[in-house]
């Protein structure tokens, strides 16, 4: 095809990154939610292993999974296909993916800091313990306290009462507080030296950029007049930028 500098050239198109989120993951590499078995979209690791962050798994590749589901198609009976594919944690689904080249459904889906570290670990998991263990030892208010103190500043988000703020390593916390730490977002973490070594920094591939900007499109589009609105948003951001 004639390519922008006016050459031609031989293209090869593929998808070899992807920016998604947990369930997105699961989406494109047709593999089963959080709660299977093997939940990871990248690896055959095992629900009761997703604490293991320096483990090794078998990495999930498409000659493999694409066997697994000729296998479950060519079953005798219904819950034998549903067994062969439970112990791969696919659906039955054959996957666009395996064909396109350049675009395996597996080494492109990408560690992804804002679902992983952000919003999982932390958000869902260690913010709501932390609260509880302060609340146990009746000096919740305190932190709410300490943070209503800070000095607002421009660009900075102020908390007036952060213990009621809904978004909310390892085995330390685990011991002392019975926190299990089989979820998925734990596990991904052993996937990021692999990605960043494949693909480069985490900034490259992470949901916050695309994401990032829906509250200002939010905002933009209050401003229309909810018809034709797609230029209306643009010239607002366009303004703001
Ligand atoms: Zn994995």
């Amino acid at each position: 095809m004639k390519c922008g500098d006016s050459h031609n050239r031989i293209i090869h198109p593929g998808i070899p990154i992807k920016s998604l989120d947990g369930e997105e993951s699961c989406a494109v590499t047709a593999t089963r939610a959080a709660l299977a078995n093997y939940p990871c979209p990248k690896c055959l690791v095992h629900h009761n292993e997703l604490h293991n962050i320096n483990g090794t798994f078998e990495p999930r590749i498409t000659k493999t999974m694409q066997k697994a589901y000729l296998d479950s198609t060519r079953a005798p009976n219904k819950s034998e296909a549903e067994r062969i594919l439970q112990s791969r944690g696919l659906h039955a689904t054959q996957n666009f993916f395996w064909s396109l080249h350049y675009s395996d459904p597996y080494l492109s889906v990408s560690y992804d800091k804002l679902h992983s570290d952000d919003l999982g670990k932390w958000g869902k998991h260690l913010w709501p313990l932390l609260l509880s263990v302060l609340a146990e030892d009746g000096v919740k208010g305190q932190l709410a306290r300490n943070m209503r103190n800070v000095s607002r500043w421009r660009n900075l988000k102020h908390f007036g009462n952060v213990t009621t703020v809904d978004y909310a390593d390892g085995q330390d916390v685990s011991r002392d507080y019975g926190k299990s730490f089989d979820f998925f977002k734990q596990h991904f973490v052993n996937h990021v030296i692999e990605d960043i070594q494949q693909k480069g920094a985490t900034d490259n591939y992470e949901t916050r950029v695309g994401e990032g900007i829906h509250h200002e499109v939010r905002q933009a589009y209050k401003q229309t007049n909810c018809k034709n609105t797609d230029p209306q948003v643009c010239s607002c951001l366009s303004i703001k930028i």
